[in-house]
């Protein structure tokens, strides 16, 4: 048998991907049986199931010491543009989110403040836990948390079980981007290094917090990279079962001082959808796959349902993060249109909590 007969038969029968088949079905580029492979992968692992949310995101600072030439999200320090939500504007933030029918989670991710102090953030999610006892908290990266860690001088166990304690319920599992220490020393030079990522994950796993995980591609890594941080979470996964889904993030060049030096454009919806299949075949142990809407664009998170994905995210209502860099989706979308765009797909939509237990009165 060759290597790419063996990655085919593989991919067929649902058993293991090595990082040598990864490769050669994606050099292979046969988009339609990789579809084929994945959909099948997805309905093992939830059937003829859809899932959306109700959520809303928060973004309490921009202002970053990181400087990463990826973002064009961030700020420094005494830039005018920069913000920090305050206590006062977090409080009418969820006053609205209190009025919101059937909201599950919500999801906060920030810039590294360099004087913010960790109280800031514990007091942020305590207040969000008094204002919405039964929603999930799912919040701040690993980069995030080893942050907290360096400015408190406490382990990552310790920051983790005092977010914990303040109603914290999950990390939503960005900031991964590329393992690759090649690529992060372009890209994030000053962020988080891999295994600091991965530690955060592993003793948050420990702590019972559930987290997502993400890879950021298309930009200057190479595809050995992706499968090469693909494999390194499903590791993780083998060893602790804490990554609740996968989410896939096409690099969004505009505004970025690392799409502007390299000259980067947008991937295109072929590598989009050929990623998302080799994710779902690649991390065999991760239950979800997300097709975020607001990254991908509505139409390629439709397709991606073909292609995998089981969970469109959800209503979002604000973003910040991703429009900074060119993302031309809206901010929010209604539960009813995220229901039509599944069952378009020939998929039962399933209204979930961060749990991915159904809730009552989703828009079927
Ligand atoms: S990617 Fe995150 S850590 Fe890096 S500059 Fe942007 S906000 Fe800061």
């Amino acid at each position: 048998m060759t290597t790419i007969e063996r990655a085919r038969a593989r991919a067929e029968a649902g058993e293991r991907l090595s990082l040598e088949d990864a490769l050669a079905l994606y050099e292979e580029n046969d988009l339609l049986f990789l579809a084929a492979c994945a959909r099948a992968a997805k309905e093992r692992a939830s059937g003829r199931s859809v899932f959306y949310t109700v959520n809303r995101h928060i973004n309490l600072t921009n202002v970053c010491s990181s400087n990463c030439p990826l973002c064009a999200f961030q700020v420094e320090a005494g830039d005018p543009r920069g913000y920090v939500l305050s206590l006062e504007a977090l409080e009418a933030r969820l006053a609205s989110a209190r009025a919101v029918p059937g909201l599950s989670e919500v999801h906060i991710v920030s810039a590294l403040h360099p004087e913010e102090p960790f109280s800031y953030y514990v007091e942020v999610v305590r207040r969000v836990r008094a204002a919405l006892p039964a929603v999930e908290i799912q919040a701040f990266t690993p980069v995030e948390i080893v942050n907290f860690a360096k400015m408190t001088g406490r382990s990552i166990e310790s920051i983790l079980s005092l977010l914990q304690a303040a109603g914290l319920d999950g990390l939503p599992g960005g900031g991964a981007e590329i393992f690759s220490p090649r690529v992060r020393e372009i890209i994030c030079p000053k962020k988080a290094t891999a295994a600091e990522w991965l530690a955060v994950m592993r003793t948050a796993h420990g702590l019972g917090i559930r987290t997502n995980a993400s890879m950021m591609y298309g930009h200057v890594e190479t595809v050995r990279e992706r499968f090469e941080h693909l494999l390194a979470l499903r590791d993780l996964q083998d060893e602790t079962g804490g990554f609740q889904a996968f989410l896939l993030f096409p690099f969004h060049p505009a505004h970025t001082r690392l799409g502007e030096e390299y000259h980067l454009q947008r991937v295109g919806a072929w590598e989009d959808l050929k990623m998302m299949a080799l994710s779902r075949l690649v991390l065999d142990n991760v239950p979800h796959l997300k097709a975020f809407w607001v990254m991908l664009t509505l139409p390629i998170a439709q397709l991606a349902l073909g292609f995998g994905a089981d969970d469109l995210d959800g209503t979002i209502g604000e973003e910040k993060i991703i429009h900074a860099a060119g993302a031309q989706t809206g901010t929010g979308i209604t539960k009813a249109k995220l229901a039509a765009m599944i069952r378009e797909a020939g998929y039962e939509p399933v209204e979930r909590d961060a749990r991915y237990q159904a809730v009552a009165g989703g828009a079927r």
